[in-house]
């Protein structure tokens, strides 16, 4: 059996009519900038995330980096962010000119450590404060503890835009007494960054990406940046770029939203069926690291996330090893991240050589991604779990 990480074709072959008439409509509308297809996928996302406001731009890294430009973050500032994610969240802070600040990652976990964050907030106050934004990534498609970072992100007064990249549609609790709100990735920050690469939940056909925002000012500084800050035509009040959403990326994205929260539950589906895999096969949490299984609706759930599992990522020390004997028997897997972004070659002049973060680092020799998608069958799984058991078997 043959099994790939990520299959798209299913998908596509459902879709494929409907988004080619979509396509062609906007072929024949001569809109090729902007226009009512993208307005109409940014009024429907700003309604998926009970944001106010939608800003369709060019993709999910241009999302973060139009965002830092929004709130004026610059040579001299610092963005607090986590070690262990997409390069995008850390290269867009660094072509602004700002200099990122690592808080390790949670232990046991995958998401940026909260307590982490606030030593870093106190020791920053008392130099002088040079932290201008929090950017918490919601990896995997599991939220952080945005009750806590909302918490202190409050105290200090400094703005949070989240890298929801791979989370949109992933609800977050907030526990108030007894009571628990949930509240959308991409809702609880100042801004809510998506990418529509075709890898994620709602992928387009090419690349694209989403700032959602509860400002109308921030949207509409966006709106000007994405656009090269013209207000009107051809006069420049700022400098921005071309960021904007493709309407034919818009189309098709639209026809996709309909069924992202299908296309959500097949993936958690699968993500049940391989815990109860492992559990009968005696590996779950020894020797294979489980994800979290976290539901809205489970019992003592107000602590938990509602995980959208954009990847399905287990832990084992003997990750590469795995991998290759995964390979040899044609199943595809794939290693998110093997460095942590202070081991970055690029970064290296930026002066986090000797800084060590050994959460992180430990989740980065660990963590293995097994194909999760929505059309993933049943028989695949269980071949991917018995060729793992036999793996630890020798
Ligand atoms: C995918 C991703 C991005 C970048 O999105 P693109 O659309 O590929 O530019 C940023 N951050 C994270 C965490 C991502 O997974």
């Amino acid at each position: 059996m043959n099994v790939s990480l990520l299959d798209l074709k299913p998908q596509m072959s459902e879709l494929r009519d409907e988004v080619i008439r979509a396509v062609t409509g906007v072929i024949e509308s001569t809109q090729y900038i902007l226009g009512p297809e993208v307005e109409r996928f940014e009024e429907a996302v700003a309604a998926y995330c009970g944001t106010p406001y939608a800003v369709g731009v060019s993709s999910g890294t241009d999302a973060l980096l139009v965002s830092l430009m929004a709130l004026g973050i610059g040579p001299g500032d610092l963005v607090l962010t986590t070690p262990y994610t997409f390069f995008a969240t850390v290269g867009s802070i660094i072509r602004v000119g700002a200099l990122p600040v690592f808080a390790d990652i949670e232990p046991g976990g995958m998401n940026v450590d909260p307590e982490r964050m606030a030593d870093l907030l106190a020791e920053d106050r008392r130099h002088g404060g040079r932290i201008k934004a929090i950017m918490p990534v919601h990896l995997f498609g599991q939220c952080a503890d945005m009750q806590r970072i909302m918490e202190l992100a409050g105290e200090y007064e400094v703005p949070v835009i989240e890298d929801a990249a791979q989370a949109i549609g992933s609800d977050c609790p907030f526990v108030d007494g007894g009571r628990v709100s949930w509240k959308r990735a991409g809702s609880m920050g100042l801004a809510g960054c998506f990418s529509f690469f075709p890898s994620k939940n709602l992928g387009g056909i090419g690349d694209g990406g989403m700032v959602v925002t509860g400002d109308r000012e921030f949207a509409e500084r966006l709106r000007s940046l994405r656009n090269h800050g013209a207000q009107p035509k051809y006069h420049h009040a700022r400098i921005g770029g071309n960021f904007r959403l493709d309407p034919i990326q818009a189309c098709v994205l639209n026809i996709k939203l309909s069924h992202l929260e299908a296309w959500h539950e097949a993936r958690r589906r699968n993500s049940d069926l391989y815990r109860r895999l492992f559990v009968a096969a005696g590996l779950a949490d020894e020797p294979v690291g489980l994800p979290p299984a976290l539901y809205k609706d489970e019992p003592g759930g107000a602590t938990n996330n509602y995980h959208i599992y954009n990847q399905f990522v287990i832990r084992v020390p003997e990750r590469d090893r795995l991998r290759d004997f995964l390979k040899e028997n044609n199943i595809d897997s794939e290693v998110y991240y093997p460095l942590c972004l202070h081991q970055q070659e690029s970064l290296r002049t930026y002066g986090f050589a000797g800084l060590s973060y050994p959460v992180a680092e430990q989740a980065a020799h660990e963590a293995l991604a097994l194909p999760i998608y929505p059309e993933l069958r049943q028989e695949q799984q269980e071949y991917i779990v018995a060729t793992i058991a036999g793996f630890f078997k020798g």
